[in-house]
């Protein structure tokens, strides 16, 4: 997590929403991405720092199953990057560590959860 908040603080300097991710491999100590917001800089709307640690990490190892990864990421994903790497861990789910929740917004634990809801998980 430690790793996870320099990102955000990085992010924030350049003007960044500051959002840090770290993924973890499933041996839980070798970090296989540490990322940041980047959307602004960019200029993409999908930049966001799970979804780059999901892709980084994915694009190490050759594949894009991140089976038993942990991504620690400083705040509650989205429901995009919350769907993104609930469906690369599929179906042995990776685990999120988030420094923080958020009611309204959160992918996880939200008012938009979309690991709750099947008809995102499936199929
Ligand atoms: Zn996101």
């Amino acid at each position: 997590m430690r790793m996870a908040l320099l990102r955000a603080e990085q992010a924030a300097e350049q003007g960044e929403i500051p959002v840090g991710a770290v993924l973890v491999a499933p041996d839980g100590a070798t970090v296989l991405a540490c990322t940041g917001n980047l959307t602004h800089t960019r200029r993409n709307p999908v930049a966001h720092a799970e979804l780059l640690a999901v892709s980084e990490a994915a694009e190490r190892l050759g594949g894009w199953r991140l089976l038993g990864t942990t991504l620690y990421c400083t705040l509650e994903p989205c429901p995009m990057c919350e769907r993104q790497r609930w469906a690369s861990a599929f179906p042995a789910a990776g685990a999120g560590i988030a420094g923080r929740w958020r009611e309204v917004a959160g992918g996880a634990s939200g008012r938009c959860a979309v690991v709750r809801e099947a008809r995102f998980t499936t199929g």
